[in-house]
């Protein structure tokens, strides 16, 4: 079952895995044997390891953790919102392959398992310099540890969600069902709302929520970003880098099996 759905090539789209293709149980396979979701396991492994080995008291280690998972959907509405919809990575030429690689891409075909995970060399510095200070403040090495190993843990979570999200099947679960739905809307309707992935307090706090297409207008650039043909012709890096223009639609495949 593994080994088969691991090697199946009718479930890829070049070489990565296609969520438009694939089927909850195959999804879990994917995602459990996926090297940046090992890497993020064995990571938090160790450092709740650390955490037990330089342990004082439990109460910094609950503020520690707590603390991240109230700031962690604060910090990656900030950083989708302002960072990746921002213009300014793809018009320097130094950013503009980083960019293509952590949104543009993932934009461009929402469907794609290896654009859809972040890459670890990106995600990994920013869970530390997010929740290694606010660990330390609270509880030093081990407090730390515990909220280090709490962002990891909660990356994992929201990757898995991110996944469910562009599968291609609707969740039993009517709050799971809402969550999707939201999503989809910021891939498939309006690119400028609904930046959370597993919670959208963060865009109700600040006016970005919405809950329907009948709520917000149709945007243009909902598939490249504002990263359009003109914009291409003067900073072509990332057009460069993709080898073809961007699209503003994705992989001309049947729109209905996109909104889905
Ligand atoms: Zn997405
Ligand atoms: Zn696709
Ligand atoms: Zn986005």
């Amino acid at each position: 079952m593994i080994t088969s759905t691991l090697k199946n090539t009718s479930l890829r789209t070049g070489r990565s895995f296609d969520l438009g293709k694939m089927n909850l149980r195959q999804l879990w396979i994917a995602y459990l044997t996926y090297p940046t979701i090992l890497l993020y396991f064995a990571l938090a492994l160790c450092s709740f390891g650390i955490m037990v080995h330089t342990f004082v008291s439990w109460l910094p280690v609950v503020i520690s953790v707590s603390s991240v998972v109230l700031v962690y959907p604060l910090v990656w509405y900030a950083i989708h919102r302002f960072i990746l919809h921002g213009r300014f990575l793809y018009r320097l030429k130094w950013t503009s392959a980083l960019w293509k690689r952590i949104h543009f891409d993932h934009h461009q075909d929402p469907h794609l398992l290896d654009v859809l995970f972040g890459s670890p060399l990106n995600t990994i510095p920013t869970i530390a310099i997010v929740t290694i200070p606010i660990g330390f403040a609270i509880g030093q090495i081990a407090g730390a540890a515990a909220a280090f190993g709490a962002g990891l843990t909660i990356t994992c979570i929201y990757e898995f969600f991110h996944c469910i999200q562009h599968l291609n099947y609707k969740p039993r679960m009517s709050w799971i069902q809402r969550m999707k739905q939201r999503h989809v809307l910021h891939h498939f309707h309006n690119e400028n709302g609904n930046y959370g992935i597993t919670s959208f307090i963060a865009d109700r706090l600040f006016r970005s929520y919405y809950v329907d297409a009948k709520s917000c207008r149709r945007s243009p650039s909902v598939f490249n970003l504002g990263y359009d043909q003109a914009e291409a012709q003067r900073y072509p890096w990332v057009m460069d880098l993709t080898g073809s223009p961007p699209r503003d639609r994705p992989d001309g495949a049947n729109p209905n099996r996109n909104a889905a």
